[in-house]
C-alpha cells in the first residue's frame, strides 16, 4: 500500500503549529516527497522562530511514521534568515540524547567571533568520523570511498559508511542496497549491514530527484539526522562520503561533525588539483586534520594484458601532496574493473579481495589506520 501526499497533508493536519493554526494552514511546508512508503518534506521557518518549532517537527516526524505503509519518514526543519532580520542565524547545536529532535541548521557560518567548532558534538561509539572529500564530481570518489571503508574493515576495524553526497548519492549502486533502513525500539534507523559495514545513505531515504533540489539548509539538517537519528552502534571508523566541492553545506558540516580527518581524492588533471586544493584548504581552515591525497585514475591500466600507460601525466597529485605537505596515500589505476565492480553493487575490494586493486584499497586503508590510530585506541 503506497502512501500518498494526500495522506500524509491529512495526518499533518491534527500537528498543530506554535502559531495556534494546524501545520499545513502555517504555509510552512516544503513539498511534501512520498513514494515507495518513504517520505520527505521539511519545515521551513524563519531562524528567529527555529526553537520554538523543534517539538512539531518531532511531532510531525512521529505523526507520518505512523502512517500505516510508512516505512521511513523523514522531516527537516530548515531556518533562515529573512532579509532584514537583526536575529543573527542559529547554529547546529549537539544532539539532544534519546529525543531525536534536531534543532535547525543553517549554512551560514555563525557570526559575530564565536568558534564555529565549539558546536561540535562527538557521536556516541563511534571513535573517528572521517570524511571524504573532492573539489568536483565525477573523480571517484565514492567509488574511494566504499572500497577505503573496505579496505578499513580487512585491518580489522569495525567501520561505517554514511552517504552524505545529498545531491547524487551513489551508494545504493555501489552497493546494490535497496533496503529501507527499518527503526529500533527507539526510532533510531537501523543502518543496512553489508559487506561487514555498517550503511546509510540518504540515497535509501530519498529518490534522486528529489535530492537534487535541496537547499544547504536542509542538506545540513538531513545529513545531521542521518549522523545523530541512526544506530550506528560501536565503530572504530565511520567513513563519510561528502558532496562534492567546498560550498557553505560543507563547511558547515565540518564545522559540526568532529571530524577526525578528511581523505581528499583527486584526479591527475591540473583542474582537479585545483579543486583539490580548495577542499585541502577548507579542512584547514576548519581544523581538520587532512590524512592525505589519493590519486584516482592515475594512470591507465589495460584490462587485457596489464599495460600501464600515463595517460593523465600521472604523478600531479603526489607532487602537489609533497608540496602542500600532506601525506600522499597512494595511486588508483583507471580499470575496468573497478569500475564494473562499482557500478556492479560489487565493490572490488570485496569482490576480488586477492587482486591487484583491492592491495591498492588495503595499503591506502592501511596509512590512514595509522593516522587515526591513537584516536582509536583512545576510545
Ligand atoms: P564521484 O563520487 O566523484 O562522483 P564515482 O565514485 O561515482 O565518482 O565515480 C564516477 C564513475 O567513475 C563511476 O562510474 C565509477 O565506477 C568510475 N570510477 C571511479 N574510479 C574509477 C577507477 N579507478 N577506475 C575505473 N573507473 C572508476
Amino acid at each position: 500500500m503506497s502512501v500518498t501526499r494526500e495522506q500524509v497533508l491529512d495526518t499533518l493536519s491534527r500537528v498543530m503549529s506554535p502559531r495556534g493554526i494546524a501545520l499545513p494552514e502555517a504555509n510552512v511546508l516544503s513539498a511534501i516527497s512520498a513514494s515507495d512508503g518513504k517520505v520527505f518534506f521539511s519545515i521551513n521557518v524563519d531562524a528567529a522562530e527555529a526553537r520554538a518549532w523543534e517539538n512539531v517537527r518531532a511531532q510531525a516526524e512521529a505523526a507520518v511514521r505512523a502512517i500505516p505503509g510508512v516505512t521511513t519518514a523523514m522531516v527537516a526543519l530548515t531556518a533562515e534568515r529573512k532579509p532584514g532580520s537583526a536575529t543573527p542565524p542559529p547554529v547546529p547545536q549537539p544532539h539532544r540524547h534519546g529525543g531525536g529532535v534536531q534543532p535547525a541548521a543553517s549554512h551560514r557560518p555563525p557570526q559575530g567571533g564565536e568558534n564555529p567548532m565549539s558546536k561540535q558534538a562527538e557521536i556516541p561509539g563511534i571513535a573517528a568520523v572521517i570524511a571524504v572529500a573532492s573539489g568536483k564530481g565525477g573523480v571517484g570518489k565514492s567509488t574511494t570511498a566504499i572500497n577505503l571503508a573496505l579496505g578499513l574493515r580487512d585491518q580489522g576495524l569495525r567501520v561505517g559508511l554514511l552517504d552524505a553526497d545529498i545531491y547524487g548519492p551513489s551508494v545504493p549502486r555501489l552497493t546494490g542496497i535497496h533496503d529501507k533502513p527499518q527503526l529500533n525500539a527507539e526510532r533510531k534507523m537501523i543502518p543496512i549491514s553489508r559487506f561487514g559495514l555498517s550503511i546509510m545513505s540518504i540515497g535509501f531515504l530519498v529518490e534522486e530527484d528529489t535530492a537534487m533540489i535541496w537547499r544547504g539548509p536542509m542538506v545540513m539538517s538531513a545529513i545531521t539526522q542521518m549522523l545523530r537519528d541512526v544506530a550506528w552502534g560501536s565503530l572504530d571508523v565511520l567513513v563519510v562520503d561528502m558532496p562534492p566541492g567546498t560550498g557553505d553545506a560543507q563547511l558547515t558540516l565540518a564545522q559540526n561533525v568532529p571530524l577526525k580527518g578528511a581523505v581528499i581524492i583527486s584526479t591527475p588533471q591540473d583542474l582537479s588539483l585545483i579543486d583539490a586544493r580548495r577542499g585541502l584548504a577548507m579542512f584547514r581552515k576548519v581544523n581538520v586534520p587532512v590524512l592525505g591525497i589519493v590519486e584516482n585514475m592515475s594512470y591507465f591500466q589495460c584490462p587485457h594484458c596489464g599495460t600501464r600507460s600515463d595517460i593523465f601525466g600521472h604523478g600531479g597529485a603526489r607532487h602537489e601532496a609533497e608540496k602542500l605537505g600532506v601525506p600522499f596515500l597512494g595511486e588508483i589505476p583507471l580499470h575496468m574493473s573497478i569500475r564494473s565492480t562499482s557500478d556492479a553493487g560489487t565493490p572490488v575490494v570485496d569482490s576480488e579481495p586477492d587482486g591487484p586493486h583491492a592491495a591498492i584499497y588495503r595499503a591506502i586503508g592501511a596509512k590512514v589506520r595509522e593516522q587515526l590510530q591513537g584516536v582509536i585506541a583512545a576510545a
